[in-house]
């Protein structure tokens, strides 16, 4: 499960350590997570299993019949979905 957090939050309190953000190599942390592309972790869902071995959707409640179709993505309202291995 990955963690989630606030980039913009982060640079500032980096900002915020006067010694940290003078550092050359601070300012290159800063620019690589400029750098990263951003998660759309609004539109996050889960597969939840019923006691029945159904998949649904946690956002929308859409119900999965066949596991082995599953996809990085909802089919009905599209959120992302956490696939683990
Ligand atoms: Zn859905």
């Amino acid at each position: 499960m990955n963690k989630y957090i606030d980039a913009d939050e982060l640079k500032e309190k980096i900002a915020q350590q006067k010694l940290l953000s003078r550092e050359p190599a601070t300012k290159r942390i800063v620019e690589i997570i400029n750098s990263l592309p951003s998660t759309d972790v609004e539109n996050r869902g889960e597969w939840i299993e019923d006691c029945y071995g159904y998949n649904h959707c946690s956002k929308c409640g859409y119900e999965m019949d066949h596991m082995e179709e599953v996809t990085p993505f909802c089919p009905h309202c599209g959120a992302n979905m956490e696939v683990s291995e």
